[in-house]
């Protein structure tokens, strides 16, 4: 399959809509940006209300015949869907990198690789799923649960890891016996699109997954709103969601939530230096800052501050930037224009606000080649001397930017990195075991990684705390929102 194999206008590629086991082509579109260039080079459909009607249409009457297969006939599916991501791994990598930004490194060893997984692991979550059975003797009754698929799930999800976190929805919806109406976000559209192309030769029936692309005011709040979607699965920003949860409330559908992050690393003065340097640069930069589980703020205990602030801008200094097609980038572009303006927003309040900026934005000059020198660059930048009061320390930024404080004990440091209104996830570093667990369990954070970062057991819950999410996502957890559980009681 190739990229530009259907859908070319001239030079730009134009996406369609998937309904019914179709392409749609939709009569408005929105450009789509290369974010290395600045140039426009593919067109979204802007669908709207009429779109979203038909595809939810078209995923009701597959329903029936879906929901009723076996779990295991499903799988088999969601199996064969995932032997074709990795086939065509390169060229989705390829279209992934060029569509977000990234280098292309990146989405060959992760952002593909991950969609694939996710299909071939909820397919195989899902044979493994128990109910409960609870005899009452003294009642003469035996009662047990039963779990069923609720009918069409509206699917939304971001630019940042757009394969990724698209198919980490649709893979547990379906195979738990949902279909569904997903909008992957207008910003990255294209690989979502291609992964249509492979839906026939996988199996998937005409209806249980269509994608309808375009806004998240127009196509995305339709979707919300619709009357015969019972469930809506969301990742993106906490501003949205409190639109989609008032959208949503007049009929009282379940939400997932998955949000943003303003995530502390805490790092004792007994760690493993070498190797919390190495992940926290990671932690911090990837994907350039744009994960949700990004650092964004490294508190340092106080005698070991000086060092650490000068081997970590040191080791952010050799984060390279550069053109994402190159493999020996590490940070490509940012995704748009606007978001670029907003991270060097922070960094331009930071510097007003008397904080040091000691490496990337303003400071190091980028040698990008001529084609490239209009895309949405920026370095990796390290700050120091912020207050927590600042937004620079509050708000998520979303970008390459980290901020480093010391701090002087254990209980400040905790009251420090619980002091945002998000709740995503942190890093803690020692080598004091007990301290490790101890300073973990107080952090409020739906994941809290120790001596390490981004270890991911795709069984154990994801989301966050506070303002960073309801609900969680992750094996049982997938499949507990997906289904509806019944309790049924026989008497005998
Ligand atoms: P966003 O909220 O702007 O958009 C996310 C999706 O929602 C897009 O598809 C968009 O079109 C759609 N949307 C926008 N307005 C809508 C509306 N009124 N109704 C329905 N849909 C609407 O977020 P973004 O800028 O695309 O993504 C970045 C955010 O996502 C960051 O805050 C990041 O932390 C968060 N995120 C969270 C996780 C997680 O798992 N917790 C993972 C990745 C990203």
């Amino acid at each position: 399959m190739s990229e530009g194999s259907k859908g070319s206008k001239g030079s730009l590629l134009v996406l369609e809509n998937f309904i019914g086991g179709k392409f749609i082509s939709c009569q408005n579109h929105i450009e789509s940006f290369d974010p290395s260039t600045g140039e426009i080079y593919c067109l979204v459909p802007d669908s709207g209300p009429q779109e979203v009607d038909v595809a939810v249409a078209a995923a009701k009457e597959a329903f029936p015949d879906w929901s009723s297969r076996s779990p295991e006939a499903r799988a088999q599916i969601l199996n064969k869907l995932a032997d074709l991501l990795e086939k065509n791994l390169e060229e989705f990598a390829k279209a992934e990198s060029r569509d977000q930004g990234k280098p292309v490194s990146l989405a060959r060893s992760l952002d593909i690789p991950r969609s694939a997984y996710n299909f071939r692991f909820f397919a195989s979550s899902v044979l493994h799923q128990l109910n409960d059975c609870r005899p009452m003797d003294h009642l003469s009754s035996l009662s047990y649960t039963q779990r069923c698929p609720l009918g069409v799930a509206g699917l939304i999800s971001p630019w940042n890891l757009p394969l990724y976190l698209l198919t980490w929805k649709i893979a547990p919806a379906i195979a738990a016996g949902n279909t569904v109406v997903a909008k992957p976000s207008e910003m990255t559209s294209a690989t979502a699109w291609m992964m249509c192309k492979l839906m026939e030769e996988a199996g998937v029936p005409p209806g249980v997954v269509n994608i309808v692309f375009g806004s998240g005011p127009r196509a995305g709040d339709a979707l919300v709103g619709h009357p015969d979607v019972p469930l809506v699965s969301f990742t993106g920003s906490t501003a949205t969601a409190q639109r989609i949860t008032e959208r949503s409330a007049p009929y009282c559908k379940k939400l997932s939530l998955e949000l943003g992050g303003k995530n502390p690393a805490v790092v004792f003065a007994d760690a493993d230096l070498e190797r919390c340097i190495e992940t926290t640069v990671r932690s911090s930069f990837s994907n350039q800052g744009e994960i949700c589980l990004c650092t964004s703020r490294i508190y340092v205990e106080r005698s070991l501050y000086p060092e650490f602030l000068q081997r970590f801008v040191a080791a952010a200094k050799k984060w390279k930037t550069g053109v994402p097609s190159d493999p020996s980038s590490n940070n490509g572009a940012l995704i748009s224009k606007e978001h670029l303006e907003k991270v060097q927003g922070f960094v331009s309040l930071a510097k007003s606000e008397g904080a040091v900026i000691h490496c990337g934005e303003g400071v190091d000059q980028l040698d990008l080649p001529e084609p490239n020198r209009s895309g949405y660059f920026m370095p990796a930048t390290v700050i120091s001397g912020v207050s927590d009061g600042s937004r620079v320390m509050q708000e998520e930024i979303f970008g390459p930017v980290t901020c480093i404080s010391p701090f002087d004990s254990e209980e400040e440091a905790i009251s420090r990195a619980n002091g945002v209104r998000y709740g995503l996830s942190a890093t803690v570093w020692s080598r004091d075991v007990e301290k490790v667990h101890r300073v973990a369990q107080k952090i409020q954070a739906g994941l809290v990684w120790t001596n390490c970062w981004l270890v991911r057991d795709l069984n154990l819950p994801f989301g966050g705390m506070k303002n960073s999410g309801v609900g969680r996502e992750g094996g049982k957890d997938s499949y507990h929102f997906f289904t509806e559980i019944k309790t049924i009681t026989i008497k005998h």
